[in-house]
């Protein structure tokens, strides 16, 4: 629990069913909210001298510890104050699903006010992906995307991020994960939410996922990509960061009239547009832009329209990641034929354009793409 006090949420009216928790608190602040510098001072006005601070950095970062009696460098009352301050809990695990013979395991995890959000880790043979949410739901509306249909719920706290990522590292750790122990290498914003539209938090996230042991968890920058519908500024302040973190672009289509359909955000910014600071973010940073396509049977995977993508992207700093649809339930759409898809992948590669079609990663656990948390509302 967080010292902070908050209102109690007003009864609920008689006879009236109160389906939601109220929404405008904030989750507790946490250690991975702040900075090394401003750790130094919350610790200092808890009374508490500022090399605590570090102290804690290392036990939540590096030694992954979620339990106060481990920080024995810590004396005891002061063990238990600042715990309680600066780490209290965010995630409580709700269910965790494995599937692919252990190496693919969705979370769902409720947050403070009981809004559900899920994250999914990906064993491969030489690395870690922790897929994460940003926010929970997502106001982007992409109609073949699960979360996209129920909207916004709100944005994630940098530390409710970056729980996700040192949950999945704690795991691995203990050895929980199939494979023995291990550690997180890659983080993907590829779970639910824009993370551009909530780009603070998510800047927040990325220092503290990347930065050094014991201030973060010391993962690589470019072993980190966030994934964006193309939210034109934010993807230029990003670029703008000096970090060399990867961008993935979700386009999907490469004309602005079905764009316009799959995309709606594309109403705002056109493929144009989107492509041109895609560009900037490459040249700017020096990684390769990842193009994500979700192969839709006969709606975005003519050939025509392959054609159409080549031309786009030849000679480009870009890789095409050919998803196939993961269909969402009631979807009228589903995922291309095997002769589509590979007559797709052979025009892209004529205009001499990398690609590579995805893996489909937890399919049996709803963990794919698209899926998360909609089978648990
Ligand atoms: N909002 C961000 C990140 C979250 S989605 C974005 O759109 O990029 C991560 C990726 O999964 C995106 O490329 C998204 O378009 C894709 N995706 C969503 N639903 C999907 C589905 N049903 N099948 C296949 N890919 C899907």
């Amino acid at each position: 629990m967080s010292a902070t006090t908050r209102p109690a949420p007003a009864p609920p009216e008689p006879g009236k069913l109160t389906l939601v928790a109220p929404r405008r608190a904030k989750p507790p602040r946490h250690l991975a909210d702040l900075t090394s510098a401003e750790r130094r001072q919350a610790v200092a006005e808890l009374g508490e001298r500022p090399f605590r601070a570090d102290q804690l950095s290392r036990h939540y970062f590096a030694r992954l510890v979620d339990d106060p009696a481990q920080m024995t460098d810590l004396p005891a009352a002061a063990r238990e104050r600042l715990s309680a301050e600066l780490m209290p809990p965010l995630l409580t695990r709700v269910r965790a699903l494995d599937c692919d013979g252990g190496a693919t395991r969705k979370t769902v995890w409720r947050l403070f006010d009981g809004t559900l959000v899920e994250s999914v880790l990906m064993r491969y043979p030489d690395r870690v992906t922790m897929c994460v949410s940003s926010q929970a739901g997502c106001g982007m509306n992409c109609p073949f995307c699960a979360t996209g249909q129920a909207g916004l719920t709100r944005n994630l706290s940098t530390a409710e991020i970056v729980e996700q990522v040192v949950a999945g590292a704690r795991a691995l750790a203990r050895g929980q994960i199939a494979g023995g122990p291990g550690r997180v290498s890659n983080v993907v914003f590829m779970g639910m939410g824009e993370p551009l539209a909530n780009y603070k938090a998510v800047l927040g996230a990325i220092r503290r996922i990347t930065d050094p042991v014991p201030h973060g968890l010391g993962i690589s920058q470019r072993s980190v990509t966030v994934s964006t519908v193309g939210l034109v500024p934010a993807i230029e302040k990003l670029a703008a960061e000096g970090l060399s973190v990867r961008l993935a672009v979700s386009l999907h289509a490469p004309d602005d009239e079905l764009r316009d359909e799959l995309v709606p955000i594309n109403t705002r910014w056109k493929v144009r547009e989107v492509l041109d600071a895609a560009w900037a973010y490459a040249d700017r940073t020096g990684r390769r832009v990842s193009i994500e396509y979700a192969m839709i049977r006969d709606v975005n995977d003519q050939a025509w329209r392959a054609d159409l993508l080549g031309r786009l992207l030849k000679g480009r700093l870009a890789h095409v990641n050919l998803i196939p649809l993961n269909p969402t339930p009631g979807s009228k759409w589903t995922a291309s034929r095997p002769r589509d898809e590979r007559e797709f992948v052979a025009r892209l590669e004529a205009h001499g354009v990398p690609v590579t079609v995805r893996d489909t990663r937890g399919r049996e656990i709803d963990g794919a793409c698209g899926q998360l948390a909609a089978a648990t509302e």
